[in-house]
């Protein structure tokens, strides 16, 4: 440790927003997954967790809206994962293996992406755990492919891939408005699957009582109008507060892991999208620490 001189020197932090909580201390635990090698159209979301700690600064640590404030929520942020932009399957290990490692500590992971490939290592992680985990999936796609191009960990397949471990109705699927015939009746059958609105999300709670559910977020489940920045734009996508609304509704649940992936900031050069995914995140992160 430097000693006490350097502590009166100010320095600008590493970490996401208000997030900077001793690891003993935090209940939710943030990291970061700079990967985009699965993107099947564009790419750039790997610069999404090093953007949104940047840009949080510009971020206040209280939200008006919840009358909460990150500074009370004790989050701690361990930085990014160093990942090679190669063959997926290594890169799953690494993320499985440190949301298992947050996951043995008695903590909630919450993975920044990334694109969405890799919320299949998080889920691997959170099964080893919790073999009764169920999957809340917010997104514009199915993302049910059997494969993409030959790439069976493309993000384009990774619900499919979810589904190959937890099995048919565990998975629980909103805001989804596009994907192959093939892919809807899949989820039709296979899913408990609501396209086109989160209205069933409310029941949610209900169902799931207190089993353990892990939430992955799709930012496209935006519409672009709101956040153009990522790599896979799809018209007719919700808005702010309603995505908001939504992750209210999830956050009571018995929350044993979340991701928020496929920002891609250069893909937004005004840095609005970016903006958006931080303050998502603050109200997430307020929501999962002080339930009500
Ligand atoms: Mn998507
Ligand atoms: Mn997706």
């Amino acid at each position: 440790m430097p000693g006490s001189e350097f502590s009166e020197i100010p320095r600008e932090a590493n970490h996401f927003c208000g997030c900077d909580c001793p690891f003993d201390q935090s209940r939710l635990v943030l990291f970061g997954a700079p990967y985009d090698a699965s993107a099947s159209f564009r790419p750039g979301a790997r610069f999404g967790p090093s953007a949104m700690r940047r840009d949080s600064w510009g971020l206040e640590t209280y939200s008006p809206l919840l009358d909460k404030d990150l500074e009370d929520a004790c989050v701690s942020d361990l930085g990014d994962l160093e990942l090679p932009q190669g063959p997926a399957s290594k890169v799953l290990d690494q993320v499985q293996a440190m949301a298992g490692a947050i996951i043995r500590s008695g903590k909630i992971p919450v993975m920044i992406g990334g694109d969405h490939s890799l919320t299949l290592g998080a889920v691997r992680a959170a099964l080893e755990a919790y073999p009764q985990l169920h999957i809340v999936h917010l997104d514009a796609h199915t993302d049910l492919r059997e494969d993409y191009l030959g790439h069976a960990y493309s993000h384009a397949s990774v619900i499919r891939r979810c589904h190959d471990l937890v099995g048919d109705g565990r998975i629980h699927a909103y805001g989804i408005r596009s994907g192959l015939k093939a892919e809807f009746d899949f989820a039709r059958q296979h899913l408990d699957f609501h396209p086109f609105s989160l209205e069933a999300l409310a029941d949610l709670a209900s169902t799931l009582k207190d089993q353990p559910v892990y939430i992955t977020l799709d930012l496209d489940i935006l519409d672009p109008s709101i956040l153009p920045g990522t790599g896979t734009p799809e018209p007719g996508g919700i808005g702010f507060h309603e995505l908001l609304s939504a992750l209210a509704l999830t956050a009571p649940l018995r929350v044993v892991g979340a991701d928020l992936m496929e920002l891609s900031p250069p893909l937004d050069p005004s840095g609005a999208s970016t903006a958006v995914a931080c303050k998502i995140l603050r109200e997430w992160l307020l929501l999962m620490a002080f339930p009500s």
